[in-house]
């Protein structure tokens, strides 16, 4: 290199990792102020302690010759790897690897027929989207990780294939075949996903694209630049705060709309053209949609309304239903119903059935338990928010299938006694003059307070796991009145979805 060779900023797997959540992460992460940096919420700081608690007891136990790099740091680490494969060393923990602007810290490197493959030690399960058994599809963000590595070995001259795998959370060794194609009719592969990721994360740390925040309740809540992010968005009263107008519909329209209030303003006719709008992936339903949410955020004293009627069931018993799951250990550790007779509220009672350990046997008692409430309490209509409870309950009666049959589970969840309020109602017929849709917002909105001062599931887990470690009831006594807060503030948010007036749009 001479002086005039321009330095590339280095780019990281973990770099790619954030890149796939929010690509602002990686900007903010390189060039703001630190001293805008909000403190990691203990949920993130449990993850971290979690994952290196995690990996050390894999490779405590990993049962076969292996050299361990992990003491060293920085050059030396690397020298240290690259001389290992050249001795043709079988197994490598804790390696560094680095060709010119890119960098990796593989967990794993193990030797296969031809060379090298790379793996990660994840403290979550390794796909996404299957059920107990896995099956699912590779999680992208572990995947662009896998695919840096692969793609430094290959430089290197040192690559089996273009494959890596994860030792995941249940033991598991997942393989990602990086260059599987998505499906017969998606020409597409990780492959591509990767080199999409390392050129845009090379455009950020260049400068060449300057990135903007987009709000996003799932991605943002536990982010460290949370504070300085939406203090922007705000003051630029950023389309992102529109519930389901994201990155890409913000890119799709800011050319022509900048801001929630022009957005309040258009007439969207003038926008829709041969049954198309003018904006690349937005419909015009879609657009009538966004317009009118940019309406009630902007009137001040906007109030939520039916876009079109409802119909949902009258029971005498309504149960409202909510489980906590601990993502860290597979485990569902609560299922949670208010149950209420008559419509009287003063009917009320909570319900919960608690794993008090952590064992797969505990775990299957509180199922056995909840489902026995459950269908003690037939016919009776069930209430929870958000897809999760069914996919949960599939995948505990295939964890645990003497439990009872599939067909039970199935019928459990079908319609009309059994009703997603986020799915099924707030998103298909409501409008809110809300930034989300989560049950903690839409709740506040109706006048529902939580009694404690920090609610999130997020925070549910970390008090499972200090209760856990502490065996502290003040922890295990948290959890429930929280799990008993989003019950009830589950059936506020039905009371007063069948009081909204309808407003046509
Ligand atoms: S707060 Fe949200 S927009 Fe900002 S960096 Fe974090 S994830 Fe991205």
């Amino acid at each position: 290199m001479n002086a005039s060779t321009p330095v590339l900023p280095i780019i990281t797997g973990s770099m790619l990792y954030d890149m796939v959540a929010c690509p602002h992460r990686v900007a903010m992460d390189m060039f703001a102020n630190p001293a805008e940096r909000d403190k990691a919420s203990p949920f993130v700081q449990l993850l971290w302690e979690h994952g290196t608690a995690y990996e050390e007891q894999v490779v405590a136990n990993i049962g076969e010759p292996f050299i361990d790099l992990s003491v060293h740091s920085g050059l030396e680490k690397e020298r240290l790897t690259l001389e290992a494969m050249v001795r043709g060393e079988q197994l490598i923990y804790g390696g560094r690897i680095a060709d010119g602007d890119l960098l990796g810290y593989p967990d794993l490197l193990r030797k296969e027929a031809a060379g090298y493959v790379a793996g990660d030690i994840k403290s979550g399960a390794g796909e996404e989207g299957g059920g107990y058994e896995g099956e699912g599809r590779p999680k992208k963000h572990y995947a662009v990780q896998i695919a840096l590595y692969t793609d430094i070995l290959e430089r290197l001259g040192r690559a089996d294939r273009r494959w890596g795998f994860i030792w995941d959370i249940r033991g598991k060794e997942v393989p990602y075949d990086l260059m599987a194609l998505y499906g017969e009719r998606n020409p597409r592969r990780l492959w591509d996903d990767y080199k999409d990721c390392l050129g845009k994360a090379r455009d950020i740390t260049s400068r060449a694209i300057i990135t903007l925040p987009a709000y996003g309740s799932g991605t943002c809540k536990n982010c460290v630049w949370y504070t300085a992010c939406i203090k922007y968005l705000e003051e630029a009263n950023d389309l992102t705060l529109i519930p389901e107008l994201g990155r890409s519909k913000r890119e799709a329209l800011i050319s022509r709309i900048g801001t929630i209030r022009e957005l309040a303003r258009i007439n969207p006719a003038d926008f829709i053209a041969g049954g198309r709008t003018v904006f690349a992936g937005i419909g015009p339903p879609t657009l009538e949609k966004l317009h009118a949410r940019a309406k009630l955020l902007t009137a001040g004293d906007g109030k939520p309304y039916l876009r079109e009627p409802v119909n949902l069931p009258k029971a005498d018993v309504e149960l409202f239903f909510d489980l906590e799951v601990d993502p860290m250990r597979d485990l569902c550790y609560l299922h949670g119903f208010i149950e209420r007779r008559g419509g009287a509220n003063e009917s009320e009672r909570y319900f919960s059935f608690f794993a008090d350990a952590t064992t797969a046997a505990t775990e299957e008692m509180a199922f056995t338990e909840a489902l026995h409430y459950i269908l003690a309490t037939q016919p009776s209509t069930i209430y929870y928010y958000s897809k999760y409870e069914r996919t949960m309950y599939r995948k505990l009666r295939q964890k645990y299938p003497n439990v009872c049959a599939e067909a039970e589970i199935e019928a459990l969840f079908n319609q009309p006694h059994s009703v997603d309020l986020y799915n099924d109602v707030v998103l298909k017929a409501t409008e809110w003059p809300t930034r989300d849709f989560s049950i903690k917002t839409l709740a506040k909105q109706l006048g529902f307070s939580w009694r404690d001062t920090h609610p999130s599931g997020a925070a549910s887990i970390e008090w499972f796991h200090r209760w856990f470690e502490t065996h502290d009831p003040g922890y295990r006594q948290r959890i429930l009145d929280y799990n008993e807060d989003d019950c009830r503030a589950t059936r506020v948010l039905l009371d007063g979805i069948r009081k909204l007036p309808i407003e046509l749009i």
